[in-house]
């Protein structure tokens, strides 16, 4: 292997349970600088595995924002549900680890534990409707984000052991996302803060998988406009409308402390990549650590 640094492949890895909203074009806008300002590839997956929640349209219209707002993918954008014999095989790995057992513990039972007690632990056979808990075995990790710094955890105790096949047999977030990040070779992780508490069980995986985690960055949330709510679907984030990409690219980039008149998306996003490089904005995301705010 020639020395030097890692190739870079970064993604942006959207649900399609409805169009983007402000906060998930943010993320789509950082990773793709972040990755770009590496020379690096920026992939784009949707993670489409729960179909109660897909709504009808929403990966085509998520597409075709990115487009409008410049945000040009590299490959061909990839589907989770195309991927379901990775999961499988990637299942089964953890099985021949004896890393899993069968659980049917009710959400109702596990209303106010932080942390799964372990319950069924004992089930190391399959039971018909019953999720498939992954045994967390490390007792300290830790890892050096790149927006947050170093964080610090004990796995077992605070994290504990985590569902990778849902009661209704659908693979969960957690496996599929570390399959497919190891399978498509992503060296960087790019998405906000309010997913870095997954980042212990997604290392636990990486190490039962034989892989090396990749690097982790995670970017404060976006505030909606004057209050402590985030931008998220939950809270009623409006869709991001096309006819108005640089408009809505200037905001995004006005909440990263960067302030630049309109233009069409691909000069704006040129802008931005050349302040990027220069530092400040991860400065910014640093300083701001928890949240920044779009006005
Ligand atoms: N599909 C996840 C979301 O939309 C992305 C998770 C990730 O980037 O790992 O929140």
């Amino acid at each position: 292997m020639p020395d030097g640094p890692l190739p870079y492949r970064g993604r942006f890895a959207p649900s399609p349970s409805g169009p983007l909203h402000f906060g998930s074009l943010f993320a789509a806008v950082v990773s793709y600088l972040d990755a770009k300002t590496h020379q690096g590839q920026w992939l784009v997956r949707i993670e489409d595995l729960d179909p109660a929640r897909e709504q009808a349209g929403a990966s085509a219209g998520i597409l075709a924002t990115l487009a409008a707002h410049g945000l040009e993918w590299d490959e061909r954008e990839t589907y989770q549900s195309d991927q379901i014999e990775l999961y499988r095989a990637n299942l089964a790995t953890l099985q021949h680890q004896e890393r899993l057992y069968w659980c049917r513990c009710s959400r109702k039972q596990l209303s106010g534990q932080a942390v799964y007690p372990g319950t069924c632990a004992q089930q190391r056979r399959p039971l018909a409707e019953a999720a498939i808990r992954f045994q967390t075995l490390s007792e300290q990790d830790r890892f050096v984000d790149r927006f947050q710094g170093l964080q610090t955890c004990a796995p077992r105790e605070q994290a504990g052991d985590v569902v990778v096949v849902r009661k209704d047999g659908l693979y969960a977030y957690q496996l599929a996302v570390v399959s497919d990040d190891i399978s498509h070779g992503i060296s960087h992780v790019v998405r906000g803060i309010d997913i870095l508490d997954s980042v212990w069980w997604q290392r636990e995986l990486y190490r039962a998988l034989g892989s090396a985690a990749p690097q982790y960055g995670h970017f404060p949330v976006l505030l909606k406009p004057g209050s402590e709510q985030k931008l998220s679907k939950q809270n009623r984030a409006p869709a991001v409308q096309n006819q108005t990409a640089s408009a809505n690219l200037v905001q995004i980039f006005r909440a990263l402390g960067m302030n630049f008149a309109p233009d069409r998306p691909p000069q704006l996003l040129q802008q931005a990549l050349a302040e990027w490089r220069s530092g400040p904005l991860s400065a910014q995301i640093h300083l701001q650590s928890q949240a920044l705010r779009l006005d």
